[in-house]
């Protein structure tokens, strides 16, 4: 099958929309694609509230001082825009969430007892891309990272980064993504890398002994870690066979040591937190950009914007139609009666990936069974049937 890539799916489904008046680089969720995106936040949400993970929300500006100290000005400042002069005080908008969950970690004391804290956020972030490298949803200058930070004392670090990683391959799995490559990035002669060698030694030994006793495997790379530690990149491929990264697990000593970071042991005494940076989907542009790649447009049922149309045979019967998808609810439906041919309909209707076909006609009418055309017929079904089916399908 010839594969489609994800700029035109993104079309003929209705999922998003760039617009030169809006600016390049800066997609637009159409209806479709908005639902695509809620419920891929409702899924990982909820594996993180299950994982320990709190969730917090912050905005999309931040003072220019703080990237200052947290380092991004100096080692990032190409992908960043020019500050924004807000009463005299130059403001940032933010490239990443991190400083933000750092002033969240600030704000009250903490002790060994609070560790690890994971906070968790979908936060949007700004970054600048040149505009030849910009493509479709892989490669955008706005996009929103399934970001979380994770607070934690050193000998936590092994144990955190296993659940990191099981989370992480967890739901890949759910999404069938099997064909990955793992890329554990170690840093590199160059002079961006900021923080001791001594604990890049220990974030680089905890990722390495993490990925030797999994089960997956994985190659050491060089230069390709993160300004401020080391990192465990998961890589898939497009269907142009470019590479993307998705998922990133990050280990930082960096960050915790320039903002003075600091929990209460159970001595008592001072101690600095160590931090992971991690994103399982990398970020919800990208991530969905694959996902229209990997299943052609199918998405699976729980995940399709629309799961079933109902066709009516004639407009005799669009308002018991109508009254049929209120009932189906909560599947997702609609009432597909344009003014041609039921044949027309039912191809428009699979065109649209739309996983279930339900005809209505005097038939149904009378005895209230519905038969259900997908990938396998489901005959004979009352509509409160179906909910049922309709529910286990999306839990
Ligand atoms: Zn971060």
């Amino acid at each position: 099958m010839k594969q489609i890539d994800h700029r035109k799916l993104g079309k003929k489904l209705g999922i998003f929309h760039i617009s030169e008046k809006v600016g390049i680089g800066l997609p637009l969720w159409l209806p479709k694609g908005a639902i695509i995106r809620k419920l891929l936040m409702d899924y990982l949400e909820n594996e993180q509230r299950v994982a320990g993970y709190d969730f917090v929300a912050t905005p999309h500006l931040g003072r220019l001082e703080l990237y200052k100290k947290s380092g991004h000005w100096d080692t990032y400042r190409k992908n960043m825009y020019q500050p924004i002069e807000i009463d005299k005080e130059k403001y940032i908008l933010k490239p990443m969430n991190c400083p933000h969950h750092i002033a969240i970690y600030e704000s009250s004391v903490r002790s060994y007892r609070d560790l690890p804290f994971r906070l968790a956020e979908y936060g949007t972030v700004y970054r600048y891309e040149q505009t030849g490298e910009l493509m479709g949803l892989t490669r955008t200058r706005g996009f929103t990272i399934d970001d979380a930070h994770i607070f934690l004392a050193e000998d936590e670090l092994e144990s955190e980064l296993k659940n990191v990683l099981l989370l992480t391959k967890k739901v890949f799995a759910k999404f069938d993504f099997y064909d990955f490559k793992v890329r554990v990035g170690l840093r590199g002669e160059s002079e961006k890398y900021v923080g001791s060698d001594e604990s890049w030694s220990k974030a680089e030994k905890a990722i390495k002994n993490v990925m030797q006793k999994s089960d997956l495997k994985f190659t050491e790379e060089k230069s390709e870690a993160a300004f401020y530690g080391p990192k465990l990149d998961f890589l898939v491929k497009d269907n142009l066979g470019r590479e993307w990264q998705l998922g990133t697990i990050q280990v930082d000593y960096n960050l915790p040591e320039r903002f003075d970071l600091k929990y209460t042991a159970s001595d008592g005494k001072k101690q600095r937190p160590v931090m992971i940076h991690r994103a399982p989907f990398g970020s919800l542009e990208r991530f969905i950009a694959i996902l229209l790649e990997h299943f052609q447009g199918k998405l699976p049922v729980w995940l399709a914007p629309v799961q079933i149309a109902i066709i009516p045979v004639s407009e005799k019967f669009e308002s018991d139609t109508k009254k049929l998808a209120n009932e189906l609810k909560p599947a997702r439906v609609v009432v597909m009666n344009e003014n041609n041919t039921v044949g027309k309909r039912v191809l428009n209707a699979k065109k649209q990936m739309i996983p279930y076909i339900l005809v209505y006609g005097e038939k149904e009418k009378i005895s209230g069974k519905f038969s259900l055309a997908g990938d396998k017929e489901m005959k004979n079904l009352t509509a409160k049937q179906i909910v049922e089916i309709m529910i286990k399908i999306i839990k």
